[in-house]
């Protein structure tokens, strides 16, 4: 990835075209790759590289950024809590820690490769409670150890079913579990 491109988030969040919501602490904007019908994206103003950079200092804003997020979202699209995951990637190569809140569906026209769908449904995707609880035990976010998760088979997160296709996971969804495929 270009130095260029690691930035992309930084630049979104300081480009106003792009900002949805803002205050004197977070950014809130549309993720530009989308994986859901709804997904956005709440950064902090302050410059954290991601979530290796948290400290226990930083669990108010954590929790604010949560907060904000799903209130946003919520308001924006109507959706309950219940219907959105909020949480953050084990790894990511863009600079500036980011929260991901999205519907749950993954129909998103960029959901298309197993490496995405893996990334928010293994523990490759870590909930801000987790993060939480492991900065006060002991200070620092507990890691999957290496990327492999992402190139497993996918999983559907309603069933048993597995698959390397995600189109064929796609097809499963609709047929299966009646989840629209919209994109
Ligand atoms: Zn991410
Ligand atoms: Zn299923």
């Amino acid at each position: 990835m270009t130095n260029e491109a690691r930035n992309n988030l930084i630049l979104s969040m300081n480009d106003p075209s792009n900002i949805l919501y803002s205050d004197e602490f977070v950014v809130i904007v549309a993720d530009q790759y989308p994986k859901s019908e709804h997904h956005y994206l709440v950064m902090p103003k302050e410059d954290l590289f991601d979530v290796r950079s948290l400290k226990e200092r930083h669990i108010p804003k954590l929790i604010y950024m949560e907060l904000k997020g799903l209130e946003y979202v919520m308001r924006t699209t109507g959706l309950f809590a219940q219907d959105l995951l909020v949480g953050y990637h084990a790894f990511t190569s863009m600079n500036r820690l980011h929260l991901h809140v999205l519907s749950k569906d993954f129909c998103g026209p960029h959901m298309r490769q197993p490496h995405q769908w893996n990334s928010f449904n293994t523990e490759f995707f870590i909930p801000t409670h987790k993060i939480i609880s492991e900065l006060q035990s002991i200070g620092h976010a507990v890691l999957p150890p290496n990327k492999k998760i992402l190139h497993q088979p996918v999983q559907c997160n309603k069933c048993d079913f597995f698959t390397n296709e995600i189109k064929h996971l796609k097809l499963h969804l609709k047929m299966v579990h009646y989840v629209p495929q919209i994109f």
